[in-house]
């Protein structure tokens, strides 16, 4: 017999997964598809983020962030080494615990909060019928009132570099290196180029990182993408602006890539790996039977409106599976929202305030408007902006590299926007996010008693500077 469901989830990325939480806590009888398996032939949750994306990036970057203090900050501080090496096989072991730690975690909610867990291949049929193909190629069925695709996403691969799998590799080639790549190739001068960049150039590789656009950071507010290029190009990552990758071929053990400079010569680069990170397409190949009635758009994601919803009654798209930005927080928040939904609650999800982290030391982060964008809807803007290098904390952990910056209405004195490059620019920005949540003025900010010495203390000062009354502005009208 066919098991019947309220809630069936596709995919147990962060959309899927916390989702599929959500809607057992509201006592839904949910189940969870989810067709990844580890060599065992056991599911393997967590999808992306946790196994080959958030998690084990951050755990590289951690890694290598320490061996770079050791390599070049340590002595400053009076800690001499007398031996310093990086066991990369080590490193690796210890990512991939941080990630079975990580996605274990979710089998036990699972278990915690009752939802089913069904190992395989999910479609959606239509008239609220699944179809599911284990890994034996085993078809069966389940009836679920309310179906929620949350299939994420996968790298794009483009014609000139095609993966080989060993010297040229995707994002999750990247955190599977076996050793330090003398010379390293990125392709795409994005959040996931400029972080595995980080953490191979970290660890001694010489990386050049090629982007067609002339523009760095080009979705940052322009101040913060300027003053972000000029550190990341002092740490000594040789990012070209302009440069268009054309082709590449295998010779030996080395990448040769072809691309064209600004000026339209064609230039080649020698590399010993390359890391195609040109961005990602949603899965949703063969995911709908024609029956289903669901709508793609032309780049493949699910057509959803601003509720999640299809334009099929109790079947919804979430996370990097439908438009915006394909982040995990934006993805776990469309399906808590999806959950309440079917619980007949009311919910909705503040898409003006999706915090944007780049996880590179110092971290790059933002949320709301950039001035460029407040300018754009015609709004009167005021910005106020304070550097780290005058905040106390900052000088004493040696990270006054950066600032902050916020983008306000100076009408109505709210806060549209708060920006920043720094050694904790994501935890300052989500300050910014829950006062921009709370709808807070400048004033709001200025009159905020901020602990001393914290990093914080620059989200304090740069409201202050907004009206030309930070205290200890070393110069009063600008910062970086
Ligand atoms: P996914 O995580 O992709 O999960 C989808 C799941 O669905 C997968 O497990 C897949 O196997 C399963 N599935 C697909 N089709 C089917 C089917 N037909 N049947 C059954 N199961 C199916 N985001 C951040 O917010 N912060 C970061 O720091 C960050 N770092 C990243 C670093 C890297 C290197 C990468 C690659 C990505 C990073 N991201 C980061 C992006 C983040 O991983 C994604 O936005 C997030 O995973 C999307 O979640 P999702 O649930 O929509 O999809
Ligand atoms: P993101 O989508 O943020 O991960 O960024 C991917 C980046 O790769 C974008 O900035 C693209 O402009 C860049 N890109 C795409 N194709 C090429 C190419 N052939 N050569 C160089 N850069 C590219």
């Amino acid at each position: 017999m066919t098991e019947k469901f309220d809630v069936a989830v596709i995919g147990a990325g962060p959309a899927g997964y916390v989702c599929a939480i959500r809607a057992a806590q509201l006592g839904l009888k949910t189940v969870c598809v989810e067709k990844w398996q580890d060599a065992a032939g056991k599911p393997t949750l967590g999808g992306t983020c946790l196994n080959v994306g958030c998690i084990p990036s951050k755990a590289l970057l951690d890694s290598s962030h320490r061996f770079h203090q050791a390599a070049h900050q340590f002595a400053e501080h009076g800690i001499a080494l007398e031996k310093l090496g990086i066991d990369v096989a080590a490193m690796m072991k210890r990512k991939d615990k941080v990630v079975q730690k990580m996605s274990g975690g979710i089998k036990a909610l699972f278990a915690a909060n009752g939802v089913s867990l069904i190992s395989g291949v999910a479609r959606v049929l239509g008239n609220e019928r699944i179809e599911i193909t284990d890994a034996a190629g085993k078809v069966s069925e389940i009836h679920a009132s309310n179906t929620v695709v949350a299939t994420g996403s996968h790298p794009v691969e483009i014609p000139p570099v095609p993966l080989d799998d060993n010297l040229i590799v995707n994002s999750t080639g990247a955190l599977e290196f076996d050793k330090v790549p003398g010379r390293l190739g990125v392709i795409g001068a994005g959040v996931i180029g400029l972080e595995l960049g980080s953490v191979w150039a970290r660890l001694g590789s010489q990386v050049v990182v090629l982007e067609a656009l002339d523009n760095f950071l080009g979705m940052a507010d322009r101040q913060i993408a300027r003053v972000s290029e000029k550190i990341f190009r002092k740490q000594g990552l040789d990012i070209r602006l302009g440069c268009r990758v054309v082709s590449s071929g295998i010779e030996g053990q080395e990448v040769k890539v072809h691309y064209q400079d600004p000026q339209g010569k064609e230039v080649v680069e020698v590399f010993d790996k390359v890391i195609v990170a040109v961005g990602r397409a949603p899965s949703t190949a063969n995911l709908f039977a024609p029956e289903a009635g669901v709508e793609l758009d032309n780049r493949g994601f699910v057509a959803v409106d601003d509720r999640c919803r299809t334009a099929v009654p109790g079947l919804f798209a979430v996370g990097d599976a439908v438009r915006g930005p394909m982040l995990a927080h934006k993805g776990a928040e469309e399906g808590v929202m999806v959950a309440e939904l079917i619980a007949g609650k009311a919910a909705e999800v503040n898409y003006d305030l999706v915090p944007s982290i780049i996880y590179t030391h110092p971290e790059v982060a933002w949320a709301g408007q950039t001035e460029e964008q407040a300018k754009e809807a015609g709004v009167s803007v005021k910005t106020g902006a304070f550097p780290f290098s005058a905040v106390g904390r900052a000088v004493a952990a040696n990270e006054s590299e950066g600032l902050v910056k916020i983008v306000a209405d100076s009408d109505t004195d709210r806060v549209l926007g708060v920006h920043a490059v720094g050694s904790c620019a994501a935890e300052l920005v989500q300050q910014g996010v829950v006062a921009m949540e709370f709808s807070a003025s400048v004033e709001d900010l200025a009159l905020t008693m901020f602990g001393h010495p914290t990093f914080g203390e620059a989200l304090h000062e740069a409201a202050l500077a907004v009206d030309e009354r930070a205290i200890h502005m070393p110069n009063r009208k600008s910062a970086g």
